[in-house]
């Protein structure tokens, strides 16, 4: 036991001898490791050193540069400011130029504007009377129109009687068409009875002038009317037919015609005065069918 513990602590010793020459080796590492960082240090402050140096030329080449740009830019914009003056000279020139010529045009404006103001009043006035007119005018045209309802009412009123009108004329005018040709076949019947009627009143004038020159009675061969058979006496005297050449009595032959063989009216008998009557209603007849072709 004894000397299990003895070997123990030998070699607990060993191990401290160790770790003791291990600490030392790391001493030296880390002393070695100061020295290389303090070199290494020195040496970033030299660079930076040396690069401040170099910022300063560097600021103050550029500072030289913005000088003299800036002075050349001056130059160059009081060249600029003078030529703008120059301009703004030459502005107020025409500035004023232009006022004068816009007072003379405003004047002249003013007085154009009166004018312009004069003829607007008398336009007005020329617009009030115009819509007097046209306020007339609307009532005449109201006016006008109700006439002109009113007459083509009438007008188709007229229009309806026209038609009407001639509907009956055209009626009627069949009518007088279809009457014409009665009429006109009454003309030819009329015309054919006109020659059958001359045939016989010639017969009846040749009869009645063989009658009248074949007997002209003597006074002495009657003693009585021929007609009513009295007697004749100095108070009854004897007269003769003018157209059958018989003798009769006063009352027998108070008749009185147109004779072809006198230009006056003579006495005739009862008998040839019908016979006569017969003929000149023939003869009437006949010339009322003449005026009729
Ligand atoms: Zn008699
Ligand atoms: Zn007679």
């Amino acid at each position: 036991m004894r000397q299990k513990m003895a070997e123990e602590k030998k070699k607990g010793e060993d191990a401290i001898v160790e770790l003791k020459l291990d600490l030392e080796g790391m001493e030296a590492s880390v002393v070695h490791r100061e020295k290389l960082w303090e070199n290494a240090r020195e040496n970033m402050e030299t660079e930076i050193s040396s690069l401040k140096f170099q910022l300063s030329s560097l600021e103050i080449q550029h500072d030289n540069k913005l000088k003299s740009v800036e002075e050349q830019h001056l130059s160059r914009l009081e060249q600029q400011a003078l030529d703008q003056e120059g301009i703004i000279e030459n502005l107020s020139l025409e500035v004023n130029q232009l006022r004068s010529v816009q007072d003379a045009d405003s004047d002249r404006h003013v007085s154009e504007v009166a004018q312009l103001k004069a003829s607007l009043a008398e336009k007005d006035d020329t617009i009030e009377a115009l819509k007097g007119d046209r306020q007339q005018l609307q009532i005449n045209m109201q006016t006008s129109t109700h006439n002109c309802e009113i007459l083509k009412k009438q007008i188709a009123e007229l229009n309806e009687t026209l038609r009407l009108e001639k509907e009956k004329f055209e009626a009627d005018l069949a009518e007088l068409d279809r009457e014409n040709t009665e009429l006109k076949k009454k003309l030819i019947q009329l015309i054919k009875d006109k020659d059958s009627l001359w045939q016989k009143t010639d017969r009846l004038e040749f009869e009645q002038r063989i009658q009248a020159s074949k007997v002209w009675m003597e006074n002495d061969s009657v003693t009585h009317c021929m007609d009513c058979s009295l007697e004749f006496s100095l108070i009854r005297r004897k007269h003769h037919c003018r157209l059958c050449g018989k003798i009769f009595c006063h009352a027998c032959s108070d008749n009185y015609v147109m004779t072809a063989s006198s230009s006056r009216k003579e006495r005739v008998c009862n008998a040839c005065l019908m016979n006569n009557s017969a003929l000149e209603s023939l003869a009437g007849q006949s010339r009322d069918s003449d005026e009729l072709s």
